[in-house]
Parts: structure tokens; sequence; C-alpha cells
């Protein structure tokens, strides 16, 4: 993917693309072997700083350091939870504020990442829609939240091997706001996540996930074949209108056809999650489920049935056991391989949804809906 490495905005080496380093290294007068060895510096080795790179002569190291610095978001809290998830709010440049979770589990280790401050999407079952949106993360924010995760865990401390569940295996783009609507730095930040000379992590385990931006989907082909994940929700238009309210701009039928043609059309991971949080008495109904296979029957994928996560005045509540189990049975019994998600670190309010962070609402949504 061609990255524009514009000198004002992006100085933040963790921004950069391979493709985009081998320009700057150019720019500068150096072999593009040069652009490969900073980045295994950086995300393999986990150098902290350019002057790390003790096999670069230092006149080109000083060249380096005029044109880029070595920046991570900084660790506000850190609030590890009972059963292994830890939640970190994150400190960003402009004072707002976000949260990353790990999920530990029996052979992998999930980072769930935020892509923007807050969101401008009015799900309304969903706590961080009721922040409004503040800003787009910056490609560098968005590795960079990888990046610190792995300092965390302690993966480039010496040569101790991790056990896999300690370790950032898998990265899933559920945190806060819509990754396809901050399309460009998002992207990038998967780009590096899947490069080899970057994280090097494999396109099945880097998810990215979607209320469903039409649009954004079929660019998304172009540039990328990582993981998706849709937020589907519902199985019919009406329901999915009030859920999911972005679903009256691109209703079921064009969110359907454009997964279908992402899956059959790149090389991405041919297998599409669909993400179904249960509302009680709201989708959650035996013909609901029924409904729900039959529109995703000719789809390659899987439901991953979400336990809704309830916070203060959200107006819902989460399905019984009983009826999430019903759910799921008929699910299976019409084909559909289904799962339900663990709730993880709901005493320390980093379940999904639950993300809150901290956030300046520049729509003043915060406002009109307090008043
Ligand atoms: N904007 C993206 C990614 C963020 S949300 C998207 O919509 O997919 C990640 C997942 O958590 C989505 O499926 C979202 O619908 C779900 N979610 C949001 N609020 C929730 C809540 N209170 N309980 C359970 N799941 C929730």
């Amino acid at each position: 993917m061609k990255q524009v490495v514009s000198k004002e905005v992006e100085k933040n080496l963790y921004g950069l693309t391979y493709p985009a380093m081998l320009e700057l290294c150019e720019e500068i007068g150096e072999k593009p072997y040069r652009a490969m060895q900073i980045m295994k510096w950086v995300y393999h080795k986990g150098a902290s700083s350019i002057d790390d790179m003790t096999d670069i002569s230092k006149k080109t190291r000083e060249k380096l350091k005029s044109r880029l610095v070595l920046e991570l978001p900084k660790v506000l809290l850190d609030k590890p939870s009972n059963d292994g998830t830890h939640k970190w709010l994150i400190q960003l440049e402009s004072g707002n504020a976000i949260e990353m979770v790990f999920i530990p589990e029996d052979d992998r280790g999930t980072l769930c990442v935020s892509s923007q401050v807050g969101c401008a999407l009015e799900c309304s079952f969903c706590s961080t829609a009721r922040q409004g949106f503040n800003r787009n993360l910056s490609t560098a924010e968005i590795v960079g939240q990888v990046m610190l995760a792995k300092r965390l865990l302690g993966e480039y401390e010496g040569d101790v091997q991790q056990s896999q569940n300690r370790r950032v295996t898998n990265v899933v783009l559920m945190g806060m706001g819509e990754p396809l609507l901050n399309f460009t730095n998002v992207t990038q930040a998967i780009d590096i996540m899947l490069n080899d000379y970057g994280f090097g992590l494999s396109k099945r385990r880097v998810t990215l996930s979607t209320s469903g931006v039409v649009p954004a989907l079929y660019r998304l082909k172009e540039v990328s074949d990582v993981s998706l994940a849709i937020s589907l929700h519902a199985p019919y238009d009406t329901l999915r209108n009030e859920l999911v309210p972005i679903n009256k701009k691109y209703p079921l039928a064009e969110l359907l056809e454009a997964c279908k043609a992402y899956i059959t059309e790149s090389s991405a991971y041919r297998k599409i999650t669909w993400e179904y949080v249960m509302l009680k008495d709201v989708n959650d109904r035996e013909e609901d489920a029924f409904a729900l296979a039959k529109l995703i029957k000719d789809i390659p994928g899987k439901v991953n049935l979400i336990p809704f996560n309830p916070f203060p005045n959200s107006g819902y509540e989460c399905s019984s056991m009983n009826r999430i189990n019903r759910f799921r049975e008929i699910l299976q019994r019409q084909g559909v391989v289904t799962t339900v998600r663990k709730t993880r670190g709901e005493d320390i309010d980093a379940a999904c949804g639950q993300l809150a962070g901290r956030v300046n609402d520049r729509t003043k949504r915060t406002k009109t809906t307090n008043s």
C-alpha cells in the first residue's frame, strides 16, 4: 500500500508502513535494506530509541533522528481483572484517554485496540456511543497500542519465551471507535501488524470489527486481507435500524453483498465472524435465530453471540443464559457454527461496550443527552 509520508504530520516511526520507510530511506540517501533493518529493530527487537540500533552508523542514526521520533502513548492506569483480563487506560498527546484490553485464553493472547477517541456512530446498546466522537487515532497511536501492550507483557525482555497466552498473538480492532471511519490510519496500522518486518501477525490473527460501512468495505478489499467481524445484531432491517443506525444508510442486503465480495474477491481469510449481542426480548426470540441463520447461510462464517454488557441507563438487559443457549442450538441445527463469547473483565468494566476512556465530546452529544 502506498503511504504518503507527510513531513509535518507523521514523524512518529510507529506510523510508518514498510513502503513508507523505504521511501524515507531513499529520501535521506540510504539503501533500501536500511528500511528493513530499522523495522526489525523496532518490531522484532523492541528498540525504544533510534540510538539502540547499534549496527547502524552514528551518522545515519542522526539523519534518522532529524526526521523521526519513537514515541509511545503512556499508561495512565493499569487495571488487572480477577480473570486475567487486563485493562489499561492510555493517555494520548491531545489529553484524551482511550482504553486497551488484553484477554488471555488457553493458547493465545488477544489485544483489543481502539481506532478512534469515542465513536460517531450511535449504536443504541453501546456505551462508547454515549460519549460522542472526538477524533481519529493516528496510525502511530494504533500501532503504539500493540507495542505498548507487548512491552507491558514483557515480550521484549531478555530471552524468556513467554507462554502463548501472555503474549499478543491476536489483535482485534474492537475497542472504541468504528475502524472503517478512520480508514487510512487503520489500514496502515494493519499493514504494519501483518508485515513480516513489522509485528508479522497472520491475517487470521488480526480482525477488524465493523458496524458495516459498506463503501469502505469495498475499499478495504483492495488494500487489505485482514479478518472481518461484522456487528450484525439483528436479522431484519427494521430492528437493525434501531440498534445499529448506520443500517439506515447501508441496509442488510447491501452489507451482506459487500461481505460476500470481501471474502470471495480478495485473498482475505475466508470466513466472516458475525457478532450478535444478546438483548433480552429485543433480538433473542427463536424466530430471530431462524431468520439470522437464513440471512447468512450463503456466506462462509460463524456467529459469535455476545452477552450484553449492561451500563447505567442503557435501557437494555442481557438475555438469560437459557435464551442464549436456545438461540445457539437453533443456529447450530441450521448448520451455523456458533460460539458464545465468554464475558471477560466485567469487574473492571473492560467488557465490550464498556470502554469508557475519557472523551471530550466534539459532537456535544453527551451534553444533549444529559440535558
Ligand atoms: N465499531 C466497531 C467496533 C467496536 S465495538 C463495530 O461496531 O464492530 C466491538 C463489538 O462490541 C461490536 O460488535 C459491538 O456491537 C459490541 N458491543 C458494543 N456495546 C456492547 C455491549 N454493551 N455489550 C456487548 N457488546 C457490545
